[in-house]
């Protein structure tokens, strides 16, 4: 399954994270390179002759669960037997997957002439390089037919896996910065898995065995503090147009939904610490979730 999903076309789209330069713990030998994390970020990609683009709203706002003001651009059936559609708007606040990141679900409706559009979202898809995101479902009400270019449509999304889906990404990067406040380590952040099946994140580096465990129990004390400390999320745009987020402080391209803050990610752990081939996984688990 892990396989599977790390083939999705946006996970592997590698860019440079980086750590800022002026945080006064950010002086171990981890600081000062430039390490990769599997992300992706729209606002890096420009889009093919003839495509649509879509406005990724969720961007600016984790927590928009509900949004009416995007516009049909493309409703398509897919290739094959199945009874799948793609659905582009020039707007979404759908989270498609990639960097680590499930896909939102949820519903886009309208109502047309009195009949009354529902099509549900499964997957929220985004190929590399492009900037359509495509709206992958079925119809449960009315048809593609009623959804013509320009038609003003809602969309809802599944609140509750939104918000886990943003904790868990925020946890995720949350281990790196526990790594640099521990300044005890020279693990380079590769690749994040932040779905709820087994969330982990890799690092290219080794822990020797008898220190793994040592580090874990450090690694967890610095978290449940970095989780009471409360730190705001900051996202700003960098020089060369890429979306940085910065969870407690250490700041990273990505392209994926936040907390507002490091409370909200509430209790985590680091479970487990493997070898697996070059990389170090780390697995983390949150309290609840
Ligand atoms: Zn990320």
């Amino acid at each position: 399954m892990l396989l599977g999903l790390a083939g999705n076309s946006c996970i592997g789209h590698i860019l440079r994270c980086f750590r800022a330069k002026t945080h006064s713990s950010f002086t171990s030998p981890i600081n000062s390179f430039q390490f990769s994390r599997s992300i992706y970020c729209a606002t890096m990609a420009s889009a093919a002759a003839g495509e649509t683009r879509t406005e990724p709203v969720y961007f600016s706002d984790t927590y928009l669960f509900s949004f009416d003001k995007a516009s049909v651009l493309k409703a398509e059936k897919l290739e094959g037997d199945s009874n799948d559609y793609a659905v582009v708007t020039d707007q979404t606040i759908m989270h498609p997957q990639g960097g680590g990141q499930p896909s939102d679900q949820g519903e886009i409706t309208t109502s047309v002439d009195g009949t009354d559009v529902v099509f549900q979202v499964k997957q929220v898809s985004k190929a590399k390089d492009s900037q359509e995101i495509k709206h992958i479902g079925c119809f449960s009400s009315g048809s593609a037919e009623l959804l013509p270019v320009g038609q003003t449509v809602k969309m809802t999304i599944n609140e509750d896996m939104r918000r886990l889906h943003a904790r868990l990404h925020s946890a995720g990067h949350l281990l790196d910065t526990a790594l640099n406040r521990l300044n005890a380590s020279d693990l380079i952040p590769s690749k994040g898995y932040h779905f709820a099946d087994g969330p982990y994140v890799e690092y290219i580096g080794n822990v020797a065995n008898e220190e793994r465990d040592k580090l874990m129990a450090s690694m967890n004390e610095v978290l449940s503090d970095l989780v009471k400390e409360n730190i705001a999320t900051q996202i700003t745009v960098g020089d060369s147009g890429e979306r940085i987020v910065s969870i407690a402080g250490l700041p990273c391209p990505c392209g994926g939904t936040h907390v507002k803050s490091t409370a909200e990610i509430g209790p985590m752990k680091v479970t487990r610490m493997k070898k697996n081939k070059k990389n170090m996984k780390m697995s983390y688990s949150l309290e609840s979730s």
